[in-house]
């Protein structure tokens, strides 16, 4: 169901009294990994037609409304990701409540044989690639002294290696001669120096900075290449880790502008919005979907210590 939103500064009453605000109005999403029971079309059904995606990380999270969402909107997709039985049951259900066709492909984005396989099989399945949406990630809280060498290079190969892969297997093999959109998934961490961070903030801001060296030499081949940098998203993983559901609880996000955290099928219809003709004159652009979060969040390294450690000890 569409959810109206509480908060806001509004009583309860009020909502009975006052037209509705057009900025209280959500779309709809679940918690889980599942498809939404229902949905309410912003973009025209259509926006995507017989379009085909290849979404890395489709099976969870973001990505899987993402995946959704586009299906919503008459699109095929591909959904990529290390683990073949997580992804197989989510094209089953992406399926089903779409009417569209989710093929599921293993691939791990640091091996680029391995998204060569993925992208012929794409290719041979489904015909042809319009969108990639580079999504896969892997995020965690850690203080950048405690962190060990392998976990930087590691979450620098998935999150900014992992984008170059793909989109460099996906260019050399279709976009070149037929164009194109990338939409890659980033984040606000590095815009601030997000304390315990320093892994992920640095590999997204790699991405940014490749959002634009490849819209800038893929822009005559009809390629489009821009960003997504959500703020904490409900109901997914990195949310969870981040110490979302805490910070949520202890009255934090009163001070996001928005006053909330994001759901992620407004992510999906900022990326729909970027992978359509809907913004066929931007190239190059990271579209800041974070209810202002990022103007506005705390980042007191000595306390995020302090819920680090406290978190470490409960576990
Ligand atoms: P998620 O559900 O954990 O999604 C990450 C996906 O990446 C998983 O489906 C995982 O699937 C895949 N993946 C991880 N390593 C991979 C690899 N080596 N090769 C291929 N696939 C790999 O997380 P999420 O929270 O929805 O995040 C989605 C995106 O949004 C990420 O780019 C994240 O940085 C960004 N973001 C999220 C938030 C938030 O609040 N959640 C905020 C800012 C930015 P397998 O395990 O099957 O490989």
């Amino acid at each position: 169901m569409r959810r109206r939103l509480a908060g806001c500064g509004r009583s309860a009453a009020s909502w009975m009294a006052e037209p509705q605000r057009v900025c209280d109005v959500l779309p709809e999403d679940i918690a889980s990994d599942d498809c939404l029971t229902s949905y309410t079309h912003i973009y025209s059904p259509d926006l995507l037609k017989d379009q085909v995606a290849l979404i890395t990380g489709g099976g969870s999270g973001i990505g899987l409304r993402i995946a959704e969402i586009f299906m919503r909107h008459g699109c095929d997709t591909v959904i990529a990701s290390r683990n073949k039985e997580k992804l197989t049951e989510a094209a089953k259900k992406l399926s089903t409540v779409s009417g569209r066709r989710c093929l599921p492909l293993c691939l791990d984005v640091r091996q680029p044989e391995s998204i060569s396989a993925a992208v012929d099989e794409t290719l041979k399945e489904m015909g042809h690639i319009d969108i990639l949406v580079n999504n896969a990630a892997g995020n965690f809280l850690c203080p950048a002294a405690v962190l060990s060498f392998n976990a930087f290079k590691t979450v620098l190969e998935i999150d900014t290696m992992g984008t170059f892969n793909t989109s460099k297997v996906v260019y050399e093999k279709w976009f070149k001669d037929h164009g194109g959109n990338i939409v890659n998934i980033s984040a606000t961490l590095g815009y601030k120096g997000q304390a315990l961070q320093v892994h992920a903030g640095s590999a997204k801001a790699a991405n940014d900075a490749m959002t634009k060296h490849l819209a800038v030499e893929w822009g005559p081949s009809g390629v489009r290449v821009n960003a997504v940098a959500p703020g904490p998203i409900s109901g997914t993983e990195g949310f969870r880790r981040l110490g979302g559901p805490r910070g949520e609880a202890a009255g934090l996000f009163q001070s996001i502008p928005l006053q909330r955290s994001g759901n992620k099928t407004e992510m999906a219809h900022c990326t729909l919005f970027l992978a359509s003709r809907a913004s066929s004159y931007v190239t190059g652009a990271i579209l800041v979907a974070d209810g202002g979060s990022w103007l506005t969040s705390a980042n007191d390294a000595s306390k995020m210590m302090g819920y680090w450690s406290s978190e470490k000890r409960d576990k």
